[in-house]
């Protein structure tokens, strides 16, 4: 038993459909520019820059059905519909033939993003995280194991705001598919039980306002709810 200084925080977690147990989360995983018309939407050539991946901090994880404050320090939030792959177990230099025997099961998620200081780091040259990583920066949904949905490879992916459809794309647009993500990931970093991947979002970002719904939807994969305060 360790005798700790104060009780360490809890360990973020997310439900998983049919069971009681939860999924014990370690690390969050980003894929930057995974569908060819959001990259192109922000200004970038998919066919000269590959995906590439950045990272949010476990504990900003928000359940789906929550309400969740509008983020500090921004005018600017914007709304990305990802798929989230969550992983069962991990490694280094995982062939792309072997990485789906790692997923335990899927999730809709937003990497909600601070475009606008976002657009100032860019700018500058400086790293991400203070318009990824922030608090409440990830709603997800309930996990689906793969045993009930497979892998899933194709299949809608949208986002409705108060209604409206913003987002809609198709899981077979993704650039890097999700084998050759968690393979790419585990030459950078050793990947563990509990990492969550999320997977790059369609084209159709846009801004989040106060008191707004957002409904996401992965054909197969489940739904997430969330409403901005
Ligand atoms: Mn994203």
């Amino acid at each position: 038993m360790v005798d700790y200084v104060f009780p360490p925080l809890a360990i973020p977690t997310l439900p998983v459909v049919g069971s009681t147990a939860v999924f014990p989360v370690h690390r969050i995983y980003c894929v930057g520019r995974n569908f060819a018309d959001h990259a192109i939407e922000m200004g970038h050539d998919p066919n000269k820059e590959p995906p590439f991946f950045f990272q949010k901090n476990p504990d900003t994880l928000v359940p789906s059905g929550s309400t969740m404050p509008y983020p500090s320090a921004t005018k600017d939030v914007h709304h990305e519909i990802e798929m989230v792959v969550a992983l069962k177990s991990g490694g280094t230099d995982i062939p792309v033939s072997e990485a789906l025997d790692h997923v335990f099961g899927y999730a809709v998620g937003l990497d909600l993003t601070r475009r606008d200081l976002q657009a100032d780091l860019k700018k500058l040259g400086r790293p991400w995280e203070v318009a990824k990583a922030f608090e409440n920066a990830a709603p997800c949904s309930a996990l689906v194991p793969a045993s009930v949905t497979g892998h899933p490879s194709a299949g809608r992916i949208f986002l409705k705001v108060n209604g409206a459809v913003k987002q809609d794309g198709d899981l077979n647009q993704m650039i890097w598919k999700v084998p050759e993500m968690i393979a790419t990931l585990s030459t950078l970093f050793r990947l563990a039980p509990g990492d969550l991947i999320f997977a790059g979002t369609p084209a159709g970002v846009g801004p989040v306002a106060r008191g707004d719904r957002l409904e996401g939807e992965v054909a197969g994969v489940g739904t997430l709810d969330i409403t901005v305060a």
